[in-house]
């Protein structure tokens, strides 16, 4: 089928590049003139894991291309994604600007039977809006379908290629008919293709990620009443994640959710009900309880070295919102990190793929090491804010060398307990108990 693809971004590309591994011709545009360049020139301008390969391997075959041209790449396919950003406006509801922009120009350029389909995480009533916006410029046939997308950065590729479900809203039957042959590929081993209303679809996505985000953050209240009561959040997580109804994911305590999808949608969500004057007021304690969570490694590392720490060095191990990403939206280690530059500390950090964007973000405000190593040179301590799996293991002969005190504030429970006893660190991590075998 002929395909493009409008926004090239985390979603955009992994759409395209995927749809192009299958056979399809696919466009993809951005109006990222210095993007497009790059990927002209077969240049890849995320990190996610596989999608390299599948990238060079369809550029090289002719089925990916990519455009700043609109109306281009309109008039050589028949599906038309859109996968633009819907980030926050000041209140917190999505803003649509970018996707509404697009479906104008769309009625404009649009000729012949086109199905549209946004792929964006968008509010509800989004479809009947860019339905209107196309109709108003356009005398011809066409169709808005709302296709939400679940894939998680990091896992991107291996989610668009096998997921757990496709959820498409229309009803359409000529739009019905030709995304289930578009998505048969993708669901031979029987996961679903999920067909409803517009409405619905939409609100599907906003539902699954508050859902996930509200699960997180129970367990992060979960595992903060632990450390006052004497549990160990570990045990408490095995004993409820072995019931299949409560299931053994997204049970992990840590530093807080971030990343460019559940901040954003949860508030989303939150606006739309207050829009349709109803009050969600799980939400509401969910957007709370996160951005407290994000300071509670900053009271433990307050409640060990006294309020002042003008004078201390802290290396910092995870940059990115979670592992196998180079993606710093909404990262809790940038709210960590303003957080203590603001208390006075120096900071000099590592993270395997997202030095980059956050050296766009901060400057030199902080210091970057060449590995996880190099940073622990002369720091008061070491604190952990993304899992990345080359942490999991690490050297703990090397981390003691380096580091002045051995003193590890852990957000992601890397270690266990009694190898941290072994060591001799000072070990605070997430609802368990504080290790201070020497200290
Ligand atoms: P992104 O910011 O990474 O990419 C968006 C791309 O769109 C950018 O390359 C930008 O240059 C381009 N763009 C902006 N305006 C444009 C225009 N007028 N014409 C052409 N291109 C334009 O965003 P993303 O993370 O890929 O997210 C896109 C959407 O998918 C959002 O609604 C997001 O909520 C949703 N989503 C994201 C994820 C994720 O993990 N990132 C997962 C599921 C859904």
């Amino acid at each position: 089928m002929k395909l493009s693809v409008i926004g090239t971004g985390y979603v955009g590309l992994v759409t395209g590049t995927c749809f192009a591994e299958t056979g399809n011709q696919v466009i993809c545009a951005d109006i990222n003139e210095e993007k497009v360049k790059r990927m002209q020139a077969g240049e890849i301008p995320i990190y996610e894991p596989g999608l390299e390969t599948i990238f060079h391997r369809n550029i090289k075959q002719g089925n990916l291309i990519f455009t700043t041209d609109l109306k281009y790449a309109v008039d050589n396919s028949d599906i038309i994604f859109l996968a633009l950003p819907t980030p926050p406006s000041e209140d917190g509801s999505a803003d649509l600007k970018h996707v509404l922009e697009v479906a104008e120009q769309l009625g404009k350029i649009i000729t012949s039977y086109k199905i549209i389909i946004d792929k964006s995480t968008v509010p509800v009533g989004t479809a009947e809006k860019v339905q209107e916006l196309i109709a108003k410029n356009c005398v011809c046939d066409f169709d808005v379908v709302s296709n939400p997308e679940f894939l998680r950065e990091g896992m991107a590729v291996e989610d668009f290629m096998k997921p757990e479900r496709v959820v498409i809203g229309t009803e359409s039957e000529k739009a019905q008919e030709i995304l289930n042959r578009l998505y048969a590929p993708f669901v031979r081993q029987g996961n679903p293709i999920i067909f409803m209303d517009e409405r619905s679809a939409e609100l599907t996505k906003y539902a699954a990620n508050s859902f996930l985000a509200t699960k997180i953050t129970f367990m992060n209240e979960i595992a903060n009443l632990c450390e006052i009561l004497g549990a160990d959040v570990d045990m408490v997580r095995k004993g409820i994640g072995s019931d299949s109804r409560i299931g053994k994911r997204f049970l992990f305590p840590g530093v807080g959710y971030g990343g460019s999808c559940f901040p954003k949608d949860v508030k989303a969500l939150n606006i739309m009900a207050n829009q349709s004057v109803y009050d969600f007021k799980i939400l509401k304690s969910v957007m709370e309880v996160n951005e407290a969570q994000w300071m509670v490694i900053i009271d433990k590392i307050i409640s060990k070295f006294g309020n002042d720490l003008s004078d201390k060095k802290f290396a910092v191990w995870g940059l990115a919102f979670k592992p196998n990403t180079d993606d710093i939206r909404e990262a809790p280690a940038l709210y960590i990190i303003n957080a203590l530059l603001q208390l006075g500390v120096t900071i000099s950090a590592f993270d395997p793929e997202a030095m980059l964007n956050v050296k766009k973000e901060i400057g030199d405000k902080i210091q970057y090491g060449e590995n996880q190593y190099a940073i622990l040179e002369n720091a008061d301590a070491l604190i952990i804010i993304t899992e990345w799996s080359v942490f999991r293991s690490p050297d703990f002969e090397m981390m003691k060398k380096g580091l002045k005190n051995n003193i590890i504030f852990d957000g992601r429970n890397l270690f266990e307990l009694e190898e941290m006893e072994k060591q001799g660190f000072y070990y605070a991590s997430v609802g368990r108990r504080v290790v201070s075998s020497e200290f």
